[in-house]
């Protein structure tokens, strides 16, 4: 496939798996070199369990070839102005939202989420590039002056070389909002989707093609992290890593980073969030808004989102309403194969089936849902799991304290505000925060405690693409959105000319 279109007709025409090429150097290549003889990667549709694609498992001397074109882009991408790029982000951004139906199609085939999700990420996906194509036409420098001797200001320039390494629970959201600001400040780069979902990622070759991206600065290969990614990350010609990821593999690309101290890194790891109810939350005139949100916070996207609210706290004298009215509602509004889809692969489905295995053994009570039964290697049945609501889970158990990142929530009670904070704040991750409040003075006194670098009062998953976006402790390092996003992909000199 070298054009979107042969690329959409060619996917319309197959009957079979399709296998997926890199893109590499403005062009779709088939695999050669070593990541020839190496076995492909299969990737299975969630729904049905059954194969769709093959991708290859790209080897070290193929993430070279593909470093060295962004490498060869460099010079030439970072010199063009701010009008040009905006204009190049402005046709990927108006191509993809030209092909949103054949890119939500894909991606809820692909990752198993629902094609209505898909869509509102496909959406964002295309904000990303709108929303830095106009950044950086109105970005300004400030100049000082000091003491009437020198005047002082920042410049700056793009960092050089990225790698963009991105999960498989968002696919195409979170590859596109590195890959915008990446090119939006003049650097180039190799991306890699993760190994579970690489189809959208495969057709955005076409759309960068189409939009006259030069050859060169986005290039997307293909394969696992143990040989494509580590290979990427490790490569001393990369000068920068933007990844979204478990907190594992974080550390993995901390060390395999470490031996060039300027390499730039942003972390974006994972996490297991608190959602905190106040009584007053429960009160008749918001109690409907209370139960939405903690049910969206915890089960949307089957709770395959990095920012979901898994860890549910209320307060005591609400706690037995919020159980029964939570439950109820779940129950109405999250169904499988509905509004809740599959979970994105059979590797996962096991994961999240040994944690609710484990309730079972610890006497958790399930309010909803319950354990699934092991799938057959070949998964026909599609890898579905139901909500699930539990209580009486002890605070030192690995369900209250692990990234599940499935759709199961625990609901455990406190008795004030102190505890609250506490329980809230029990744990190595520190991504995002939910507070369930009426309280004006509360929300900015708990809100400021929590150790959570995005804290959502009475709501959920808002965002504007300039807040700073990232976690504390171990959810990661960095912030990325608007400016931040700049400083990931710039490096910064302070001149001093004379005045
Ligand atoms: P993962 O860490 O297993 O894989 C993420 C990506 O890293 C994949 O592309 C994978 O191939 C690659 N990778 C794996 N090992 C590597 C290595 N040694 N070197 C380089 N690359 C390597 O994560 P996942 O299972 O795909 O995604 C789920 C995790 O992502 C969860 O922990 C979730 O919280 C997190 N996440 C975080 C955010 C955020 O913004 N903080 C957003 C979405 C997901």
């Amino acid at each position: 496939c070298d054009t979107l279109d042969k690329a959409r007709s060619f996917l319309s025409s197959c009957s079979g798996p399709v296998s997926l090429h890199n893109f590499v150097g403005g062009k779709y290549i088939a695999p050669h070199g070593s990541s020839a003889k190496s076995s492909q990667l299969n990737s299975f549709e969630p729904k049905t369990g059954r194969l769709i694609y093959t991708l290859p498992c790209t080897q070290p001397d193929a993430v070279e070839e593909a470093i060295n074109n962004a490498k060869s882009a460099f010079p030439s991408w970072s010199r063009t102005t701010r009008a040009e790029r905006s204009a190049t982000l402005r046709r990927v951004s108006e191509l993809l939202q030209q092909n949103r139906e054949l890119f939500a199609v894909w991606e809820s085939t692909d990752q198993g989420k629902t094609l209505e999700r898909a869509r509102v990420e496909v959406d964002r996906a295309v904000s990303n590039f709108s929303y830095f194509s106009t950044f950086i036409l109105h970005e300004q420098t400030a100049a000082r002056m000091i003491d009437g001797v020198a005047l002082t200001y920042e410049h700056r320039s793009p960092a050089g070389v990225f790698a963009l390494i991105s999960p498989w629970n968002m696919p195409l959201y979170l590859l596109t909002w590195k890959i915008a600001p990446c090119l939006a400040f003049g650097c180039t780069a190799v991306a890699k989707p993760s190994e579970v979902t690489s189809m959208t990622a495969f057709l955005l070759g076409g759309i960068f093609q189409k939009a006259g991206v030069p050859p060169g600065v986005i290039n997307i290969i293909f394969g696992d992290g143990a040989t494509t990614g580590a290979a990427l990350v490790a490569s001393p010609l990369i000068n920068g890593v933007s990844f979204t990821g478990g907190t594992q593999t974080g550390i993995a690309i901390r060390r395999l980073a470490a031996h060039q101290i300027g390499k730039h890194l942003s972390l974006e790891l994972g996490g297991k969030n608190p959602t905190l109810v106040f009584a007053d939350s429960m009160e008749p005139s918001v109690r409907e808004r209370t139960i939405r949100v903690a049910a969206m916070a915890a089960f949307e996207n089957q709770g395959e989102i990095c920012l979901c609210g898994s860890r549910i706290y209320v307060e005591k004298s609400a706690y037995s309403d919020f159980v029964r009215e939570f439950t109820a509602y779940v129950k109405e509004k999250y169904i499988v194969g509905q509004t809740v889809g599959a979970v994105a692969s059979i590797q996962h489905y096991d994961k999240i089936r040994r944690y609710l295995e484990l309730a079972v053994e610890q006497k958790a009570t399930f309010h909803l849902g319950s354990a699934p039964p092991t799938l057959h290697e070949d998964g026909t049945q599609g890898y579905w799991i139901e909500p699930t609501i539990l209580t009486d889970v002890a605070k030192d158990s690995a369900i209250q304290i692990d990234e599940i990142f499935g759709a199961v929530v625990t609901i455990t009670p406190f008795d004030n505000e102190e505890e609250g904070i506490q329980l809230a704040n029990d744990s190595e991750y520190g991504l995002a925060a939910i507070l369930l409040t009426t309280d004006g003075a509360r929300m900015r006194r708990v809100g400021e405690q929590l150790e959570a670098g995005l804290v959502w009062v009475n709501c959920w998953l808002v965002r504007e693409l300039g807040t700073p976006f990232g976690g504390m402790k171990n959810s990661g390092t960095g912030r990325e959105g608007g400016e931040h996003s700049r400083d990931v992909f710039t490096v910064v000199r302070t001149l001093h000319l004379p005045a």
